[in-house]
């Protein structure tokens, strides 16, 4: 059988081959390692591939060239032996300067000991350190310097690697500067947190302590009183409109105190305070308020008044309630015995008058008594009117002040009144302004006791002064009678009271007699006749009493 066996003889050939294969290789390395080549031939499937170990080192310039960092070699004795161009445009030198000197002219003299430390340190290994260099100015950088030492053909090198670190101390440093701010401000804020703390501690018991002060105050005095918020809805009630009312809280500020208001006057009081809200205006008005104690209506006199802010915009509405159940019924009284005394008077009143024209028409009586007649009869024509006055006020307190209209022409009647009324008050020059043809639907005796009244006023509150302006003008659809004197004038606050009933001027330049009802019956007249009246007029500057009346059709 023959063996595949390989003979002794083609064992050691093979050896020998691969001796000679190892020792090649061998040499290979060598020649590498020592520089003796600058080449390699790396096989690869079936292909040779081709490097130089001089497109080696070339790839290694180009990295170095391009780093941001500067980079060079020294010798033993701290000679530049390489520099890429970075660390030459760092010292401001050209390249082929810069190899050759000694790096010790880079140094800055306070970093010449560090810098030998280090240098001694990375012959023997890897090392870093941070030292200052000069730059082309011959200003200090501070720069870290990496060491790694070098077997090189010449003999052993250092080679050095140097990082600006001028930007990143600067950036350090602003870090620093930002981060102090920092503090700063946080320190700062700090502060005015504690300060506006104890500010608003202190602000809160102030306002605790001016709330109590403000409780206090509202439930230790007769009234009810209430606050309500911007929006009118209700947010206290003091002690006097619990007990009053019975009510809690939450019963309360449901809409304007259903359950407390009397059904008859609960939606025009809620009307009257809806406007007041909207309007920013004071709310003044009387309703009836049940008595829980007896289950009895009362009526009541209702202030409320918004609090503003320099703005303008509410802040609070702050309102009180009185209860005026009692004077209303003394004023009921009165206006009973008023209206009783004015008709008992005006009986006796009128056999008088027919006795003094009786006495007037006899003949051949002594010239004094003519005269007698004739004050007698004036001053009865005054009380007359007095007494007419307050018939008329008891006749618009119990709604029965009616009386018919017709078309009249408004300018011939304001024409003769004032003629009249220049003869009433001759001392006074009257004059007159008056559009033709105004044509009006109207009482002309109600409107001659309105316009009589208005001059009656002006001749009364201009002591000083004797002129007075009637004008009648036609305005779009409206008539427009004014009344103009310069007198004593009003305040804004009469102004705003004048056409109350009993109001009367509370000043001593109105030491004039009256009842202060004549104004009271004008404006209940003017409005009868679906008209306006009102008053513009200055404290001693004189006033103007105006009031308007819708023209008819039939003006030309
Ligand atoms: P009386 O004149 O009888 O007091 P009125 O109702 O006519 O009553 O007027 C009310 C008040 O208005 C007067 O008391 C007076 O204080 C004031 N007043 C009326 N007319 C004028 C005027 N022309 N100038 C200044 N004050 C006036």
């Amino acid at each position: 059988m023959k063996t595949s066996l390989k003979t002794y003889e083609s064992l050691l050939a093979e050896m020998e081959e691969l001796r000679l294969q190892l020792q090649e290789a061998n040499e290979t390395i060598d020649a590498i390692r020592t520089g003796q080549v600058d080449a390699l031939v790396v096989k690869s499937g079936d292909e040779h591939q081709l490097y130089t170990l001089k497109s080696a080192d070339q790839t290694y310039r180009v990295f170095i060239e391009k780093m941001k960092e500067g980079a060079v070699t020294l010798s033993n004795d701290e000679v530049i032996l390489y520099s890429n161009s970075q660390f030459a445009s760092m010292v401001g030198l050209p390249l082929t300067e810069v190899i050759g000197l000694s790096f010790s002219n880079f140094i800055h003299e306070g970093s010449k000991e560090t810098f030998g430390d280090l240098m001694r340190q990375g012959w023997k290994s890897d090392s870093k350190g941070e030292i200052f260099l000069k730059n082309k100015n011959g200003e200090m950088v501070p720069f870290l310097l990496s060491f790694t030492s070098l077997e090189l053909d010449e003999g052993r090198a250092l080679s050095v690697i140097l990082t600006d670190l001028a930007v990143q101390k600067e950036a350090e440093k602003q870090l620093k500067q930002k981060n102090k701010q920092l503090e700063e401000a946080q320190l700062a804020v700090t502060k005015i947190n504690e300060h506006l703390e104890e500010l608003v501690t202190e602000r809160t018991h102030e306002l605790f302590l001016s709330r109590e002060y403000f409780k206090f105050l509202a439930d230790n005095i007769p009234v009810i009183v209430w606050t309500t918020r911007a929006d009118g809805s209700a947010d206290y009630f003091n002690k006097q409109w619990y007990e009053y009312t019975g009510l809690n809280f939450d019963q309360s500020k449901e809409a304007g105190s259903q359950q407390a208001l009397h059904p008859d006057d609960f939606n025009a009081t809620v009307q009257a305070w809806n406007e007041a809200v909207q309007n920013k205006t004071n709310f003044y008005f009387e309703y009836r308020i049940k008595r829980a104690a007896d289950g009895q209506f009362r009526w009541h006199l209702a202030n409320g008044t918004p609090l503003k802010d320099e703005a303008g915009n509410v802040i609070t509405w702050f309102g009180t309630s009185t209860d005026i159940e009692d004077q209303r019924k003394e004023l009921d009284k009165k206006d009973e015995f008023i209206s009783v005394a004015s008709h008992e008077l005006r009986t006796p009143l009128t056999s008088l008058k027919g006795y003094i024209q009786l006495m007037g028409a006899q003949k051949d009586l002594p010239e004094p008594v003519y005269q007698y007649i004739h004050k007698a009869s004036s001053s009865m024509v005054k009380l007359q009117n007095l007494i007419n006055d307050l018939l008329d006020m008891s006749k618009i307190q119990a709604g029965k002040l009616k009386f018919a209209t017709e078309v009249i022409n408004l300018s011939d009647h304001l024409n003769a009144w004032i003629e009249n009324s220049k003869h009433i008050y001759s001392s006074f020059s009257i004059k007159k302004e008056i559009a033709a043809d105004l044509f009006v639907q109207g009482n002309a005796d109600r409107l001659e006791q309105v316009v009589m009244n208005l001059v009656n006023n002006a001749v009364k509150y201009s002591p000083d002064k004797n002129e007075i302006i009637v004008r009648a003008v036609k305005d779009e659809d409206n008539v427009t009678v004014s009344v103009t004197d310069f007198g004593i004038g009003l305040s804004e606050a009469d102004k705003r009271r004048i056409f109350e009933r009993f109001f009367r001027v509370d000043s001593e330049s109105s030491l004039t007699s009256g009842l202060g009802i004549g104004l009271y019956i004008s404006s209940e007249v003017i409005r009868e006749h679906k008209g306006t009246i009102g008053v513009e007029s200055e404290l001693n500057k004189g006033a103007i009493f105006s009031f308007s009346l819708p023209l008819t059709k039939t003006t030309q």
